[in-house]
């Protein structure tokens, strides 16, 4: 039978793509090697991550904040299988939602590695090794990417002492000294959960800053609340080992720009140095479809490959490596392919850190603009100033709004603070509509919220907050 369109790889690029293809009148089928539905994001990332990061903050506001509120709840104790329980009934509740969408959208699933045989042809191999073909009109390529080791280190997981995310969203005891190598986000998250729990946390990182990339504001700001809250950094070191010992394991580094090797004791490592685009087994080589340098599927602005009649999407094409970008493209390619026009603003997505306080930032950084030799103005507003946040004991972070010095349209917003991820998006919004930093200064914002902040920081930019 032939379909519309095939989608390989069942993460938020492939699912939804593969449920607005369905809406939009397309004949479906999705394949999937994992025995479960929803990628790296449901099952071993975004929502096992935000499980454990939500019940470990909730265990810290227990023990450090209940008492200042007037609430008393004898000592809170950790149950890491319950809480684990928690985290693993959260990502079943996710993939079956997945499965029952698919089903709700009449879309046909195949359980197997596939393979692209060629423009139209996909071959899907089961895990009985039996393999059959699909024929389709179009292919979506949407499978995701797999852990990075270290580079030009030989890195052995095995996921109990030398784990990767994976691992550590699964480890049985809280670690004595958990050493982190790689100060990104998947790093200082699954760190926060595990130094809320307990363990001491050691950041090994080669850049001179934690959240490379990141507004330099923002990430020196945030480096000192984790350093308060008892994380240890080894910032500009180039980890050269990383192997299991007697008892634990043992990291050695050495500085970036020369000097001395170091080593440190570890329970547990967690080796977080990014990812890297999964294209194993797909056949890609052979059909004739171009990758790039880092082995990322090339694509053109509309997400098509150099051979017709396929696509790629999400993690394994360039971009931000984000659920929410690999969903925009999945809906966008669903809608160039049902002959609609399918785009995704690549200027304006989110990014949040989900740790206490969160971060989040979308649009430019100052460095960026610095870069681009754009004339711009800062309006900055702490949350020490903002009543809501002083109501909740939640007075750490800031907001930044970066405007255009001439126009005022509003560049990049910047937020570290309790809430920031939900907060990020009231900016968003206004960039996507090509919003001045006087539109949202001007625009009511109910009091009290946190919100506010943001409202005073936009005001900033063009005359003066109120509350400061
Ligand atoms: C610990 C962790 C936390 C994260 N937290 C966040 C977060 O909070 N927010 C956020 O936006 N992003 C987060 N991410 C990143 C996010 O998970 C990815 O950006 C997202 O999953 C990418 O989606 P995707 O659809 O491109 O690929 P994936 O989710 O990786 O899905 C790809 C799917 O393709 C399947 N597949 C691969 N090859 C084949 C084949 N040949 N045949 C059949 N199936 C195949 C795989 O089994 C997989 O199910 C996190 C990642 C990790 C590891």
């Amino acid at each position: 039978m032939a379909y519309d369109v095939v989608v390989i790889g069942s993460g938020p690029g492939g699912y939804v793509c593969a449920i607005k293809a369905a809406q939009l009148g397309l004949k479906v089928a999705v394949v999937e090697k994992n025995a479960t539905f929803g990628g790296t994001c449901l099952n071993i990332g975004c929502i096992p991550s935000k499980a454990l990061l939500h019940a470990s903050e909730m265990l810290a506001e227990a023990q450090h904040s209940f008492d200042a509120l007037g609430v008393e709840v004898g000592t809170p104790k950790l149950n890491l299988t319950k809480m684990m329980a928690h985290k693993d009934a959260t990502v079943a509740a996710n993939v079956n939602g997945v499965s029952f969408l698919f089903k709700k959208n009449k879309i046909e699933s195949f359980q197997g590695t596939g393979k692209v045989l060629g423009a139209g042809k996909v071959a899907v191999t089961g895990a009985d090794g039996k393999t059959q073909e699909l024929e389709t009109k179009n292919i979506v390529i949407a499978t995701g990417s797999d852990v990075a080791g270290i580079p030009g280190v030989d890195v052995a997981f095995d996921e109990k002492v030398i784990v990767s995310s994976t691992g550590a969203l699964a480890l049985e005891k809280v670690p004595g000294h958990l050493v982190v190598v790689g100060g990104g986000v998947i790093g200082l998250e699954l760190g926060s959960v595990w130094a809320r729990l307990g363990a001491k946390v050691t950041v090994v990182e080669y850049l001179d800053t934690i959240l490379g990339g990141m507004d330099g504001d923002v990430a020196k700001q945030f480096q000192r609340m984790l350093a308060k809250q008892g994380f240890e950094f080894k910032l500009g070191s180039k980890v050269t080992g990383a192997a299991k010992a007697k008892k634990g394991a043992v990291v050695t580094f050495e500085p970036v720009k020369g000097g001395a090797a170091e080593t440190i004791e570890a329970d547990v490592v967690l080796v977080a140095t990014g990812r890297r685009p999964y294209t194993d087994g797909l056949g890609l080589k052979e059909a004739g479809v171009e990758m790039d340098e880092r082995g990322r599927v090339k694509t053109d602005g509309h997400l098509r490959t150099n051979v017709a009649g396929i696509y790629a999407i999400g993690d394994v094409v360039v971009g931000p490596m984000l659920a929410h970008k690999a969903e925009d493209e999945g809906v966008a390619v669903a809608e160039i392919i049902a002959g609609q026009a399918g785009h995704v603003n690549y200027d304006v997505i989110p990014g949040v850190v989900y740790t206490s306080p969160e971060v989040a930032s979308v649009g430019k950084t100052e460095e960026e603009l610095k870069k681009a030799g754009v004339a711009y103005k800062v309006g900055k507003f702490p949350f020490t100033a903002n009543g809501r946040a002083r109501a909740m004991l939640h007075t750490d972070g800031f907001v930044k709004v970066l405007a255009d010095k001439d126009s005022d349209k509003v560049l990049g917003v910047h937020i570290v603070g309790f809430g920031a991820g939900e907060m990020i998006h009231e900016a968003a919004v206004l960039m996507e509509f090509g919003g001045s930093s006087e539109d949202l200064g001007r625009t009511c914002h109910a009091h009290p919220t946190m919100s506010e902040a943001v409202k005073e920081a936009a005001l900033a930019t063009f005359f003066k907050p109120i509350h400061m």
